[in-house]
């Protein structure tokens, strides 16, 4: 646990009572802080009760007295649509807002430090798409060139659930708009902007209050190298503002797709081959096409930003080259499940967004597409123009009917269930072809969450006669 400096024997408010807000009622606990939690739900305060906190409802005026700082869940809008009540309060009581983001920045450096050969560093990667699995890439890269490192943030563990910083270790950490936005302190030694595309518009009062909050984690202190995805818009004008020239080495800019040979320091994808290029010539390049954790344009763009990235912190291409080989990929993410009678089966079950379906029908050929859920803003029409791969669709989900429409001609099949489009799917795949889980929609109406909708449809393509695992 990394204990929360800066607020010894001062009463700090704790929002949204979830693994990260118990975590941080810990972190603040060690650090010498009065936590005072509070959630709306009865079973989340009975969950904190049962492990020993009490709880203060916030609802009362009483229970604001001597608060110093208010921290919040990701969960909990601050602003749009609405903002929650309780920060809402404290906002016209001039408490400050925070997460365990900002708390953490704030404590991460101790004066133990003082005796390390090497400072430890933070990586933090944003961006709409691949964090996870840039993070947990650049994590394993990390581990392969045995350097000591934790990963933390947006991907499983908390960062203030964290061990010290260890002599010379590399932090990678994975924040999400919503944490990024909120944040009071943001200060990676390396920040990394994978790409942009809308999500969450709701949450930002759209695109541009979206993009704002990502590109906080590079205008709240300034990492010392910033690796930024220049294939849309925002991200070139980013990189653009915070380099003082082309040659400017604090960017590293990475496309998927275009080449970047000017002065500066870039890294890009093309036909499968990785590139680095610095100062005008050519210093590296991998090739990406045989590397299995990794298919796909999207999974190159990745690789980029991992690349860049730990290049930035000394590691030579070679090993990265060597980590690549031996990343096994995220669950949930284009991760080939197996095959059953000559067909293969893809789980993409984190394909939530328009954006990130349109990359998963474009990294496989053949595809019988499994599509639906709780569908987001703007429907899905776009992906007609990314479907050429695609022999048919199976709908399943709340969306089925609207997905249905957005679709128009392209061959398809209402299936309402997981069980029966996987059944039904599997049924008419010829022997070459993909069954793809590429949901494009969120989970909500069937599921828990993603990773439950993406085991279940693991768990039924394991059943299928002839299945063998990949
Ligand atoms: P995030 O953590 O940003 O949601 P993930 O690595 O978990 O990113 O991937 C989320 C979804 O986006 C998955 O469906 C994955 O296959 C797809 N994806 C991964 N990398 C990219 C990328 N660079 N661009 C677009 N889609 C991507």
């Amino acid at each position: 646990m990394i204990p929360v400096r800066g607020y010894e024997g001062a009463t700090v408010a704790v929002l949204g009572l979830g693994r990260s807000g118990i975590a941080t009622a810990r972190a603040l606990r060690a650090g010498g802080a009065e936590p005072l939690l509070w959630d709306d739900s009865p079973e989340a305060r009975a969950r904190a009760e049962a492990e020993g906190w009490t709880c203060a409802d916030l609802g009362r005026d009483s229970s604001w007295t001597g608060v110093t700082l208010l921290v919040t869940s990701p969960g909990i809008p601050h602003l749009y649509p609405q903002p929650n009540r309780h920060i809402l309060k404290a906002l016209q009581l001039g408490v400050p807002v925070d997460n365990d983001i900002g708390l953490f920045f704030r404590s991460w450096a101790t004066p133990d430090w003082d005796s390390f050969d090497v400072m430890p560093k933070v990586v933090a990667v944003t961006g709409s798409n691949g964090k996870s699995t840039t993070t947990a890439l650049i994590h394993h890269i990390l581990q392969v060139a045995g350097r000591p490192t934790q990963m933390a943030g947006n991907i499983g563990r908390g960062v203030l659930d964290m061990e010290p910083a260890a002599d010379g270790e590399v932090v990678v950490l994975e924040l999400s708009s919503y944490q990024t936005d909120l944040a009071r302190a943001l200060t990676p030694d390396v920040a990394v902007f994978t790409n942009l595309s809308p999500d969450h518009l709701d949450r930002h009062a759209g695109m541009g209050g979206y993009f704002a909050a990502k590109r906080r984690l590079f205008a709240e202190g300034g990492p010392d190298r910033a690796v930024i995805g220049v294939d849309e818009v925002e991200g070139l004008y980013l990189a653009g503002q915070l380099a003082e020239g082309l040659a400017d080495d604090r960017v590293i800019r990475i496309s998927a797709g275009q080449k970047l040979e000017g002065e500066g320091w870039s890294v890009f994808a093309r036909k499968g081959f990785l590139a680095e290029w610095r100062k005008g010539r050519q210093v590296a390049s991998i090739d990406l096409r045989e590397v299995r954790g990794l298919p796909g344009a999207h999974n190159h763009q990745n690789a980029c930003a991992a690349y860049a990235a730990v290049r930035s912190i000394g590691l030579p291409p070679k090993l990265v080259e060597g980590a690549f080989h031996s990343f096994a990929g995220l669950p949930h993410r284009s991760q080939t499940v197996g095959t059953a009678g000559g067909v293969r089966f893809v789980n993409d079950s984190k394909a939530t967004n328009v954006d990130s379906a349109a990359k998963a029908l474009q990294a496989f050929p053949r595809i019988r597409w499994i599509a639906g859920g709780l569908a987001k803003e703007g429907g899905i029409a776009a992906l007609r123009l990314v479907a050429a791969e695609v022999a048919k669709v199976y709908l399943i989900g709340h969306s089925a009917r609207d997905f249905a429409l957005d679709l128009g001609d392209l061959p398809q099949e209402i299936c309402e269930t997981m069980d029966r489009a996987v059944a039904r799917a599997a049924a008419e795949a010829e022997p070459g072809e993909t069954v793809l889980l590429a949901p494009a929609a969120a989970s909500f109406d069937q599921y828990p969450n993603f990773e439950k909708r993406g085991d279940h449809f693991v768990a039924l393509v394991q059943a299928l006669p002839g299945f063998e695992p990949a």
